[in-house]
């Protein structure tokens, strides 16, 4: 971590790279070689130079230059035979299994979000189960007119933002999913996460070219800031934009004239009913809830049980190992994790700096004394809590009363404030599962199970970390990234 005012190295990299383009010197990408042999006539600027060894590798300090490299690394791989594309992804996924811990740590240690062995999880789970070319099936239809083909093709450069909460995640995700259709990708990455989100840019460059692949079909701006994913958004040479992040993100991106695919935010509700599993439920959630600290947009956030229930729910899950906030205890908390309450049923303004923190920590800053780590802070609150209707992204989970299932539906409808993008139920009342699933119409409806299955992660089904709500695409895969065409021979071609 930088102290206020002095510059990382990126930053030191970033200006040596600027002042060797003003003095003539090679300007983009600054690969290893030119390092290797630096130009006799500047020899001031040669220690400073060796310094950008960090760019190079997909890492430019130009966003034209991003672009213009992954337009000519794009043209490359659509001369390549699908068999070589897949050898591609298959290292790709072999190089992010193999790395997915130290990316995990190097984006916990980055970011201070979260928790680490949860980070390597979802690096495990999206190299694992992010669908590949396999996806990519083409239709073929014959008649007494002929044949007709429909095949998925690439759309070319993909501008892409990835966020905070997700870093190496979104961006392993984003690539084995892009790539697999044929497209090449520049990333702005999210600020805070830059560090973390540049290596593992390196190293999938390192595994693409291992596979065969051209340079720099996955690039990144070096230096990324909101001026750069709004100059991405609007870059002539980018086809295709795919964002993942808050709403502003989602909103900008939409204004920009280019199709997006937008991920945006969430508030995923349970809801829970006298039928279900209430042990089951109670560990379920706990175990979902404190996932990664609550940063996951699809975690749960917020829960609605039947008033006959809540009592025993609430006492499993303190068995369960979460903290139960009781009397003056939650006040003292709301206060901490709460820059500003905006009244009831409203979006609270949360404490950016305890974003993805532990309970422990949470706990500390409230003055409140706790034996070990709890995964999880439980409050049982009045339905228009602003914990209730508050994405806040800490392990603080509000649990609230509802006198039966069908109240705990529509509350839950009106908390997830229309993003349509995950939320749950514990219930055997299929009919209940039923209704709730097509009321709460969100992108992912998990039943019975903690929220992370609904990602595939001990749920059945291919994983995204890029759920596109807002644009409809839902969990994003190589199919969402990809044009349909068609192909028509008339008359011919029917074998039968
Ligand atoms: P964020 O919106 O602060 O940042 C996301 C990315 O957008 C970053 O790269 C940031 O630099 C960029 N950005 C932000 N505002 C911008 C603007 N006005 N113009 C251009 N670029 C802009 O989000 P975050 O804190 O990184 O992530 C948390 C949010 O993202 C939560 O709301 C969470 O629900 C959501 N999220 C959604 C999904 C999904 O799949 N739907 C996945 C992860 C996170």
């Amino acid at each position: 971590m930088n102290q206020p005012g002095q510059l990382s190295d990126q930053q030191v990299d970033l200006i040596a790279v600027r002042l060797a383009e003003r003095l003539g010197r090679p300007t983009t990408p600054v690969t290893a070689p030119a390092v290797a042999t630096p130009a006799p006539e500047a020899p001031a600027i040669t220690p400073v130079v060796k310094r950008s060894m960090a760019l190079g590798e997909g890492v430019f300090a130009e966003l034209d230059d991003a672009v213009e490299a992954a337009r000519t690394a794009f043209r490359e791989l659509d001369g390549m035979s699908l068999e070589r594309r897949q050898k591609i992804i298959d290292c790709i996924r072999e190089s992010m299994l193999e790395h997915a811990e130290e990316l995990a740590r190097h984006a916990h240690r980055e970011t201070g979000l979260g928790r680490a062995e949860h980070k390597v999880i979802k690096n495990r789970l999206v190299a694992r189960k992010t669908p590949g070319t396999e996806v990519l099936t083409p239709q073929a239809v014959t008649g007494d007119d002929g044949l007709t083909l429909t095949e998925y093709a690439p759309f070319g450069v993909i501008g892409t933002i990835t966020p905070t909460t997700n870093p190496t995640s979104t961006i392993i995700c984003n690539t084995i999913a892009m790539l697999s259709a044929g497209n090449s990708i520049v990333f702005n990455v999210h600020p805070n996460a830059r560090e973390c989100s540049q290596a593992n840019v390196r190293l999938l460059h390192r595994a693409i070219v291992r596979g065969g692949g051209p340079d720099n079909l996955v690039t990144c701006v070096a230096d990324p800031t909101i001026e750069s994913a709004q100059a991405l958004m609007v870059h002539e040479g980018v086809r295709l934009l795919a964002v993942t992040g808050g709403s502003g993100v989602v909103r900008q991106a939409m204004r920009s004239g280019k199709r997006a695919i937008c991920a945006g935010p969430g508030n995923p509700p349970v809801v829970v009913d006298q039928t279900a599993d209430l042990d089951h439920a109670a560990r379920s959630i706990i175990a979902g809830a404190s996932f990664d600290n609550n940063i996951v947009c699809t975690d749960e956030k917020e829960v609605f049980a039947v008033e006959s229930i809540i009592q025993e729910l609430i006492q499993k899950m303190i068995r369960y190992g979460a903290y139960l906030l009781v009397g003056e205890e939650l006040r003292r908390v709301e206060e901490t994790i709460f820059t500003e309450q905006r009244g009831p049923r409203q979006h609270a303004v949360v404490e950016k700096s305890l974003i993805g923190q532990n309970a422990s920590e949470i706990l500390a800053k409230s003055g409140i004394s706790c034996m070990g780590d709890p995964p999880l802070l439980v409050a049982r609150v009045p339905n228009d809590h602003p914990l209730i209707w508050t994405e806040q992204m800490m392990p603080v989970l509000p649990v609230t009363p509802v006198p039966d299932v069908n109240r705990g539906i529509n509350l839950a409808k009106e908390a997830e404030h229309g993003f349509g993008h995950s939320a749950g139920m514990y219930s055997h009342n299929i009919e209940a599962l039923s209704r709730m699933a097509r009321t709460i119409n969100t992108s992912i409806f998990t039943k019975n199970g903690s929220f992370y299955c609904g990602l595939g992660e001990g749920g059945e089904g291919p994983t995204s970390f890029t759920i596109a709500s807002p644009t409809g695409e839902g969990l994003t895969g190589p199919r969402s990234f990809s044009r349909l065409r068609r192909c028509v021979m008339v008359d011919h071609f029917r074998i039968v």
